[in-house]
């Protein structure tokens, strides 16, 4: 789950890692209010949106004047911000974060994340931080230096070090930066985050180290075990299909893209598979939903509601492997909801498993012109060809 940078800071004073001073504003008037208890200008306004690239997109400005403050956040409050992290349709501006605006003398990237090839944890960094850290990465990649950590050892002086000289810290700032890094490394443990990134992390003429951006992503299946965290997220923010699907518990993922092809499965293994076989069979999937072992028919219901309304959709395949979920319910609750909803686009069903004979009985006697499927390539082609591209199995 991502949290905005305004909460990721609060975080961050927690581990004392430095951040500038500053606070989350919902109107021009507290943005001038906010500014004038900083005490002095310049002041930075920044959009608060769970996406990056807002200082190139126009979502970060500076301002020398309380009147300039009440000026940029009228202008960046209730804009539509597009950067190259939100997708063409960009994201809504609800709140804004005002503070200090910091003599910068070098702008550094610094981040932690899992490894999952060496199983360990990677921190991340590098020299040449900023807004065109990604162009760095691919064209540059040497710039950037990686630190690996034992989780269960934990982070050790000599990492500090290590990446405290990959990043030319000056002598001056060599203490706080250590504090800072094992702070970080802390705080991304104890919220079994899944990324925590600071980009830029700035030197400041006086040889401080403060974290100027903020960026904290935390393991969902982790959440349960951070009430605090529970209560940063904001739906706002979050894709309005995925959140109307978490609320029934079901698993689904939008893919983005140019996908047509909805999904819906039972298991994230089986889900993996059946985008292999479309892709494979010369389409795009646009989504999938898990539907889970042990779905009831309402369940089925719900989800198959919520995939025909993406309007990237154009058919949708529903390949079922009846275990606990047993083929019967599952097509109970396909007739429910495309009794209910009607067909808005073709369906292609692929089930084998438990009660197989009574759910093929069931979807057969609908009267639905459902299209069904003997197995999963015959499933991937034709829902293939119903997506106009022509399978090239
Ligand atoms: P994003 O990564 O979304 O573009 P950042 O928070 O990194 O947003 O801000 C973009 C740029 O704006 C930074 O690289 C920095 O140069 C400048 N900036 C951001 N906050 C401040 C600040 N408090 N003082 C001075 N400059 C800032
Ligand atoms: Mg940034």
């Amino acid at each position: 789950m991502k949290i905005h940078e305004y909460q990721a800071k609060a975080l961050f004073r927690k581990y004392n890692v430095p951040v500038p001073e500053g606070g989350v504003a919902f109107s021009s008037a507290e943005a001038e209010k906010k500014a004038g208890a900083l005490g002095k200008f310049p002041v930075v306004v920044k959009a608060q949106i769970h996406a990056g690239g807002r200082g190139k997109g126009g979502g970060v400005k500076l301002a020398r004047s309380t009147e300039e403050v009440g000026r940029l956040a009228e202008e960046i409050l209730g804009m539509t911000l597009v950067t190259h992290q939100t997708g063409p349709e960009g994201r809504l501006v609800r709140k804004i974060l005002v503070e200090q605006g910091l003599n910068i003398v070098k702008e550094l990237y610094l981040s932690i994340l899992p490894d999952r090839a060496t199983a360990a944890h990677v921190i991340m960094a590098s020299e040449a931080g900023g807004m065109d850290i990604e162009a760095v990465a691919a064209e540059t990649p040497e710039k950037i230096i990686r630190v690996h950590v034992d989780p269960l050892l934990g982070i050790q002086p000599y990492h500090c070090r290590k990446v405290a000289f990959g990043l030319n810290i000056p002598a001056p700032a060599m203490t706080s930066f250590v504090r800072l890094l094992a702070g970080l490394y802390k705080m991304f443990a104890d919220y079994d985050c899944s990324l925590v990134e600071i980009n830029p992390l700035v030197l400041t003429a006086e040889d401080r180290v403060i974290a100027l951006d903020a960026k904290v992503d935390v393991d969902g299946n982790a959440l349960y075990r951070h009430k605090d965290i529970m209560e940063y997220r904001d739906q706002d923010e979050e894709d309005p299909l995925e959140l109307e699907a978490s609320k029934y518990n079901l698993n689904y993922i939008n893919l983005g893209g140019s996908g047509n092809i909805g999904n819906m499965v039972n298991g994230a293994g089986l889900a993996m598979a059946t985008m292999d076989i479309i892709k494979l069979a010369g389409a795009e999937p646009a989504n999938f939903l898990d539907v889970g072992g042990g779905a009831d028919a309402e369940m089925v219901e719900n989800g198959f509601r919520i995939i025909r309304s993406d309007p990237n959709v154009k058919g949708i395949l529903i390949n079922i492997f009846g275990g606990i979920l047993r083929c019967d319910v599952l097509a109970e609750g396909v007739v429910q909801a495309a009794r209910k909803t009607g067909l808005n686009v073709p369906v292609v069903v692929r089930m084998e498993g438990t009660n197989v004979e009574e759910g093929r009985r069931i979807l057969a006697e609908s009267g639905l012109s459902l299209i069904t499927a003997t197995d999963l390539k015959d499933a991937a082609e034709k829902i293939a060809e119903i997506a106009g591209i022509h399978s090239t199995i």
